[in-house]
């Protein structure tokens, strides 16, 4: 599994449809400041969920929408779409290519898809748990994210080895399951109230 490409269209300040793609090997971002080199890593670590306007670097997620410039509307709509290699099939999914989209509007709306098909930022969480390219996981490293990682507490130090173990995917189960069986058990008790106010 790989990123083969990402397409971005007003998305911070990629006004105009941009498209990089990933050879094999190592690919380097070159450029002046402020030409947009850390929006590129923005732009990936918001097609794969990220939910923090903060750690996009802006106040609100809006923010992420091209704002215009002196001589440049602004635009109503940010799209990123990313495209994953799955020869291998790591991602549980049967497509040897997987293309993520999302999309947010002015009104704050937002959507995601899969492969072309709407889907729920739940789904695409689900799609790449385990495999190290989630906003928490370990693939992606920020500015200053290995000192946090050292700086860590043990429990959140762990998290990163049960990303990489393969694991976290049962844990969100076990807690959903919890949460219904939690749901389950407060109906099944007005049920029985109700039943005993009958008898
Ligand atoms: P450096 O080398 O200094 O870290 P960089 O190449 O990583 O810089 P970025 O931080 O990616 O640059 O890009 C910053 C530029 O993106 C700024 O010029 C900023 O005005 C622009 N920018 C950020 N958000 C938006 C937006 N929503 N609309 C338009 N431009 C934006």
């Amino acid at each position: 599994m790989y990123f083969k490409r990402i397409d971005m269209h007003g998305f911070k300040s990629f006004a105009e449809p941009v498209s990089i793609e990933f050879n094999h090997g190592i690919t380097c971002i070159v450029g002046p400041n402020g030409s947009g080199k850390s929006n590129i890593s923005d732009a990936l670590r918001w097609v794969l969920g990220e939910q923090s306007p903060k750690t996009l670097r802006g106040g609100k997620m809006e923010d992420v929408i091209f704002a215009g410039t002196a001589n440049r509307k602004s635009r109503g709509m940010a799209e990123v779409v990313l495209v994953i290699d799955n020869s291998t099939g790591i991602l549980p999914i049967d497509y040897s290519e997987v293309a993520i989209t999302r999309r947010v509007f002015r009104s704050g709306e937002s959507e995601y898809y899969i492969n072309n098909n709407q889907c729920r930022l739940k789904d695409i969480r689900e799609l790449i748990m385990d495999t190290g390219i989630g906003v928490d996981g370990y693939s992606l490293i920020g500015q200053g994210k290995i000192a946090d990682i050292v700086s860590n507490k043990p429990e959140s130090r762990r998290e990163i080895f049960e990303e990489a173990a393969g694991i976290v995917k049962y844990r969100s189960k076990k807690a959903e399951a919890e949460r219904k069986l939690e749901a389950t058990n407060v109906n099944l008790e007005r049920v029985n109230d109700i039943v005993s106010e009958i008898e």
